[in-house]
Protein backbone atom coordinates (compact mmCIF):
# COMPACT_ATOMS: atom_id res chain seq x y z
CA UNK A 1 0.00 0.00 0.00
CA UNK A 2 1.78 3.70 -1.16
CA UNK A 3 2.02 5.70 1.78
CA UNK A 4 2.38 9.52 1.46
CA UNK A 5 5.79 9.54 2.84
CA UNK A 6 6.93 7.27 -0.35
CA UNK A 7 4.82 9.46 -2.91
CA UNK A 8 6.55 12.92 -1.08
CA UNK A 9 10.17 11.22 -1.61
CA UNK A 10 9.34 9.97 -5.02
CA UNK A 11 9.47 14.09 -6.04
CA UNK A 12 11.02 16.97 -4.51
CA UNK A 13 10.02 16.86 -0.79
CA UNK A 14 7.56 20.16 0.01
CA UNK A 15 8.73 22.50 2.26
CA UNK A 16 6.41 23.27 5.65
CA UNK A 17 4.52 26.51 6.43
CA UNK A 18 6.72 27.33 9.02
CA UNK A 19 10.25 26.04 7.11
CA UNK A 20 8.89 28.57 4.48
CA UNK A 21 8.27 31.63 6.86
CA UNK A 22 12.15 30.64 8.28
CA UNK A 23 13.74 31.16 5.40
CA UNK A 24 12.03 33.84 4.12
CA UNK A 25 12.71 35.82 7.69
CA UNK A 26 16.71 34.63 7.20
CA UNK A 27 16.78 35.54 3.57
CA UNK A 28 15.31 39.02 4.55
CA UNK A 29 17.63 39.23 7.32
CA UNK A 30 20.66 38.66 4.68
CA UNK A 31 19.37 41.22 2.50
CA UNK A 32 19.43 43.83 5.30
CA UNK A 33 22.28 43.03 6.85
CA UNK A 34 24.63 41.28 4.70
CA UNK A 35 24.75 38.29 6.83
CA UNK A 36 23.65 34.85 5.75
CA UNK A 37 23.50 33.59 8.93
CA UNK A 38 21.41 34.33 12.38
CA UNK A 39 22.81 33.35 15.38
CA UNK A 40 20.20 31.08 17.65
CA UNK A 41 21.09 29.65 20.79
CA UNK A 42 24.89 30.08 20.42
CA UNK A 43 24.44 28.56 16.88
CA UNK A 44 24.92 29.96 13.63
CA UNK A 45 21.73 29.18 11.16
CA UNK A 46 21.73 29.58 7.56
CA UNK A 47 18.31 28.81 5.43
CA UNK A 48 19.86 25.86 3.94
CA UNK A 49 19.82 24.26 7.45
CA UNK A 50 16.41 25.04 7.35
CA UNK A 51 16.12 23.69 4.24
CA UNK A 52 17.42 20.49 5.25
CA UNK A 53 15.74 20.10 8.16
CA UNK A 54 18.76 20.38 10.13
CA UNK A 55 17.49 22.99 12.14
CA UNK A 56 13.78 23.15 13.56
CA UNK A 57 11.93 26.22 11.31
CA UNK A 58 10.17 26.33 14.87
CA UNK A 59 13.35 27.04 16.49
CA UNK A 60 14.01 30.51 13.78
CA UNK A 61 10.54 31.34 13.84
CA UNK A 62 10.70 31.99 17.91
CA UNK A 63 13.75 33.69 17.55
CA UNK A 64 12.92 36.32 15.04
CA UNK A 65 9.10 36.30 17.06
CA UNK A 66 11.58 37.68 20.27
CA UNK A 67 12.84 40.34 18.24
CA UNK A 68 15.99 39.74 19.29
CA UNK A 69 18.73 38.64 18.25
CA UNK A 70 21.28 36.93 20.42
CA UNK A 71 24.20 38.77 18.68
CA UNK A 72 22.61 42.35 19.81
CA UNK A 73 20.37 43.50 16.18
CA UNK A 74 17.28 43.45 16.19
CA UNK A 75 14.74 42.85 13.47
CA UNK A 76 11.80 44.70 12.18
CA UNK A 77 11.61 46.69 15.68
CA UNK A 78 14.84 46.79 17.22
CA UNK A 79 15.15 47.72 20.79
CA UNK A 80 18.62 48.96 21.49
CA UNK A 81 19.97 48.20 24.78
CA UNK A 82 20.52 51.03 27.00
CA UNK A 83 24.30 50.86 27.16
CA UNK A 84 24.46 50.90 23.05
CA UNK A 85 21.76 53.39 22.29
CA UNK A 86 23.69 56.78 20.78
CA UNK A 87 26.04 58.37 23.28
CA UNK A 88 28.28 55.02 22.88
CA UNK A 89 31.50 55.66 20.84
CA UNK A 90 30.56 56.00 17.53
CA UNK A 91 27.20 57.63 18.34
CA UNK A 92 25.20 54.42 16.45
CA UNK A 93 22.53 52.40 17.28
CA UNK A 94 23.44 48.38 16.67
CA UNK A 95 20.84 48.54 13.79
CA UNK A 96 22.74 51.54 12.32
CA UNK A 97 26.30 49.94 13.11
CA UNK A 98 25.33 47.17 11.60
CA UNK A 99 25.17 48.77 8.27
CA UNK A 100 28.60 49.81 8.09
CA UNK A 101 29.09 46.03 7.25
CA UNK A 102 27.63 46.60 4.20
CA UNK A 103 30.67 47.41 1.30
CA UNK A 104 27.79 48.97 -1.17
CA UNK A 105 26.60 51.69 1.23
CA UNK A 106 30.10 53.65 0.97
CA UNK A 107 30.48 56.85 -1.18
CA UNK A 108 34.03 56.74 -2.01
CA UNK A 109 36.50 59.79 -3.05
CA UNK A 110 40.02 60.20 -4.25
CA UNK A 111 41.44 62.94 -1.47
CA UNK A 112 45.24 63.52 -1.76
CA UNK A 113 47.26 60.20 -1.63
CA UNK A 114 44.15 58.44 -0.07
CA UNK A 115 40.70 58.29 -0.15
CA UNK A 116 37.60 59.32 1.81
CA UNK A 117 34.95 56.93 2.68
CA UNK A 118 31.10 57.86 3.46
CA UNK A 119 28.44 55.96 4.61
CA UNK A 120 25.28 56.45 3.03
CA UNK A 121 23.02 55.62 5.37
CA UNK A 122 24.22 56.36 9.11
CA UNK A 123 26.70 59.33 9.73
CA UNK A 124 29.89 57.87 9.94
CA UNK A 125 33.42 58.48 8.22
CA UNK A 126 36.50 56.72 7.24
CA UNK A 127 39.59 58.02 5.60
CA UNK A 128 42.20 55.18 3.99
CA UNK A 129 45.86 55.16 2.63
CA UNK A 130 48.02 52.64 0.94
CA UNK A 131 50.08 50.68 3.67
CA UNK A 132 53.64 49.53 3.16
CA UNK A 133 53.45 45.87 2.45
CA UNK A 134 52.09 44.82 -0.65
CA UNK A 135 48.18 44.95 -1.45
CA UNK A 136 47.76 46.68 2.62
CA UNK A 137 45.24 49.46 2.83
CA UNK A 138 45.43 51.25 6.13
CA UNK A 139 41.61 52.10 7.21
CA UNK A 140 40.72 54.73 9.83
CA UNK A 141 37.56 54.34 10.88
CA UNK A 142 35.27 56.30 12.28
CA UNK A 143 35.97 55.64 15.80
CA UNK A 144 39.17 56.53 14.75
CA UNK A 145 40.86 52.93 15.33
CA UNK A 146 43.39 52.56 12.58
CA UNK A 147 44.01 48.78 11.05
CA UNK A 148 46.00 47.42 8.57
CA UNK A 149 43.76 45.22 5.78
CA UNK A 150 44.54 43.37 2.94
CA UNK A 151 42.64 40.80 0.41
CA UNK A 152 43.20 37.99 3.72
CA UNK A 153 41.00 40.44 5.96
CA UNK A 154 41.76 42.75 9.15
CA UNK A 155 43.25 42.94 12.26
CA UNK A 156 40.68 44.59 14.49
CA UNK A 157 39.18 42.11 16.79
CA UNK A 158 35.68 42.52 15.51
CA UNK A 159 36.82 40.63 12.36
CA UNK A 160 39.06 38.02 14.21
CA UNK A 161 35.60 37.34 16.36
CA UNK A 162 33.04 37.70 13.37
CA UNK A 163 34.81 37.06 9.78
CA UNK A 164 32.87 33.94 8.96
CA UNK A 165 29.30 35.42 9.31
CA UNK A 166 30.54 39.05 7.90
CA UNK A 167 33.09 41.57 7.11
CA UNK A 168 34.13 44.10 9.87
CA UNK A 169 33.51 48.11 9.17
CA UNK A 170 37.43 48.40 7.93
CA UNK A 171 36.97 45.26 5.35
CA UNK A 172 33.41 46.68 4.25
CA UNK A 173 35.58 49.66 3.64
CA UNK A 174 38.25 48.41 1.71
CA UNK A 175 36.18 46.32 -0.31
CA UNK A 176 34.16 50.04 -1.81
CA UNK A 177 38.20 51.31 -1.88
CA UNK A 178 38.45 48.78 -4.22
CA UNK A 179 35.22 48.80 -6.43
CA UNK A 180 35.90 52.64 -6.57
CA UNK A 181 39.31 52.01 -7.58
CA UNK A 182 38.34 49.04 -10.50
CA UNK A 183 35.62 51.56 -11.76
CA UNK A 184 38.29 54.22 -12.23
CA UNK A 185 40.49 52.01 -13.63
CA UNK A 186 38.11 51.04 -16.28
CA UNK A 187 36.89 54.46 -16.45
CA UNK A 188 40.55 55.78 -17.80
CA UNK A 189 40.60 52.49 -20.00
CA UNK A 190 36.97 53.60 -21.44
CA UNK A 191 38.86 56.97 -22.28
CA UNK A 192 41.82 55.83 -24.00
CA UNK A 193 40.11 53.49 -25.84
CA UNK A 194 37.89 56.46 -27.10
CA UNK A 195 40.68 59.05 -27.55
CA UNK A 196 42.83 56.02 -29.64
CA UNK A 197 39.89 55.24 -31.98
CA UNK A 198 39.30 59.42 -32.58
CA UNK A 199 43.24 59.60 -33.49
CA UNK A 200 43.20 56.07 -35.10
CA UNK A 201 39.26 55.45 -36.55
CA UNK A 202 39.36 51.16 -37.55
CA UNK A 203 39.27 51.21 -41.41
CA UNK A 204 38.15 48.79 -42.88
CA UNK A 205 38.30 47.67 -47.07
CA UNK A 206 36.12 45.06 -48.81
CA UNK A 207 37.64 42.38 -50.73
CA UNK A 208 34.96 40.58 -52.04
CA UNK A 209 31.36 40.45 -52.35
CA UNK A 210 29.90 37.09 -53.48
CA UNK A 211 26.22 35.85 -53.66
CA UNK A 212 25.16 32.86 -51.59
CA UNK A 213 21.93 31.20 -51.23
CA UNK A 214 19.77 33.59 -49.59
CA UNK A 215 22.03 36.22 -49.61
CA UNK A 216 25.90 37.39 -49.95
CA UNK A 217 28.60 36.69 -48.52
CA UNK A 218 30.68 39.93 -47.86
CA UNK A 219 34.84 39.57 -46.81
CA UNK A 220 37.14 42.59 -45.78
CA UNK A 221 40.06 43.34 -44.01
CA UNK A 222 40.06 45.24 -41.21
CA UNK A 223 43.10 47.74 -40.03
CA UNK A 224 43.54 48.41 -36.36
CA UNK A 225 45.02 51.66 -34.70
CA UNK A 226 48.64 50.89 -34.26
CA UNK A 227 49.86 49.68 -30.71
CA UNK A 228 45.92 48.55 -30.43
ZN1 LIG B 1 23.00 39.59 11.66
ZN1 LIG C 1 38.52 45.40 11.02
Amino acid sequence: MPSVTQTAQNGPVPYTQAQKQAIRLITDHQFRFGSSAVKINHQWVNAEHVRRGEVDAAVVLAHFANGQQANGHGTDAPKPSKKERPGSRDGLTPEQRHQLYNARLYRVQKEGEGWLIEHTEVPAQFTACRGDGHGELVVTSNTNGTYVTTSEGCHCPDFEKHHEERDCKHMAVRRAVEAFCAEQRAEKERREQASAIREFPPAVKVVSITDAPGGYVVTYQQFFPAGG
